[in-house]
């Protein structure tokens, strides 16, 4: 088969590939989509440690079934499909609790670190255990289909703030794709009014266009001010945070309201310091949300129904033999883009 393969840092080659081998559990699938996530522009330098050369990347994918392994039951050939980034084991501690995104055996696709390698959807085909897949709804294309595992992380972060009453107030921070998803996502979710909180003022009509009431940016530095305006001086009851630096996680502190909620999703950062005294004093409940956990069918329920509208974010489709073009692309200017998603 032909796939796109991270030969060395830096380097994409389109080139020939072993078709994988799949197990008795797994289906092989012809893939039709796969987007190209943050993450893999930056494990693409080297600089996560993620993407070991050699390595097939892309964990946001869809496909049509085209060989099932012999203990499958429920798939059949030509099923449309999209499956889970991560490949968990289903009987860990975690995942027992229905955790799955937390499984301490987990093993996300087109990653290769330390630990293991498990190539990716960058390619024409790919095989994934029969757990993680989930059929597509017949009025959902596999270009919007590759977009289901970034709003799943959206909607996962929206319902770690499931106590929320109708028409609370919500910020986002932080407005790349991920943030995107969540206005879309909160305003889905009953939320009142969204303030997304950016680092510059592109993109501007496109976020209200999403749902965002209000567009503030990080730059300019009377965003706690309006913010207090906004809220009638009483801050934001949720914040979801989806930028991960020291000064975004500090802007949520500041602007939350006290007894308020901020959900961590970005994570670019390492480490940040944040203000103790604020954090107690104000009593925040604040908490992190990792990946997705079961979410998976309630994304492509939104999709079908027309409640999320994925298209507004995918800016560019290509064949997957221009991949490293893209790839080059993306790395070198890395803000504002939209979804770039290559079919094979
Ligand atoms: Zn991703
Ligand atoms: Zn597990």
């Amino acid at each position: 088969m032909k796939a796109l393969v991270l030969t060395d840092y830096k380097k994409m080659e389109y080139i020939d590939a072993e078709t994988p081998e799949f197990g008795p559990n797994e289906v092989l699938i012809r893939v039709k989509s796969c987007g190209i996530c943050g993450s893999d522009i930056h494990g693409y330098d080297g600089s996560t440690g993620r993407r070991r050369p050699p390595v097939i990347m892309g964990h946001e994918a869809s496909g049509i079934i085209e060989k099932v392994g012999s203990n499958v039951r429920n798939w059949n050939i030509g099923d449309r499909v999209t499956f889970d980034s991560t490949i968990y084991c289903n009987e860990c501690e975690s995942c027992r609790r229905g955790y799955v995104n937390l499984c301490t055996n987990r093993k996300v696709i087109g990653v290769s670190c330390e630990d293991y390698r498990q190539n990716g959807a960058f390619a024409e085909y790919i095989a994934v255990p029969q757990h993680i897949l989930y059929k597509l709804p017949e009025n959902v294309t596999f270009d919007q289909a590759a977009m289901i595992e970034p709003l799943s992380v959206a909607f996962h972060a929206a319902n770690m703030a499931a106590d929320h009453p109708i028409g609370a107030s919500a910020a986002v921070v932080g407005c790349g794709k991920i943030g995107m998803l969540l206005i879309q996502t909160l305003r889905m979710f009953g939320f009142g009014t969204i303030i997304a909180v950016k680092r510059s003022s592109n993109q501007q009509e496109l976020i209200k266009e999403l749902g965002a009431d209000f567009f503030l940016c990080t730059s300019d530095d009377d965003v706690q001010e309006k913010v207090r305006q906004i809220t009638n001086g009483q801050g934001v009851d949720y914040i979801f945070e989806a930028a991960g630096s020291e000064t975004t996680v500090n802007l949520s502190i500041e602007i939350c309201k006290r007894n308020g909620k901020i959900i961590l999703v970005g994570n670019s950062a390492p480490k940040v310091s944040v203000p103790l005294q604020a954090i107690v004093t104000k009593q925040l409940h604040i908490a992190g949300s990792c990946a997705s956990a079961g979410e998976y069918p309630a994304c492509l329920d939104a999709i079908a129904r027309n409640l999320i509208n994925v298209d507004l974010l995918i800016g560019n489709r290509a064949p997957l033999s221009d991949g490293a073009y893209w790839f080059d692309k993306l790395y070198t200017n890395h803000e504002n883009n939209l979804k770039v998603i290559l079919n094979p």
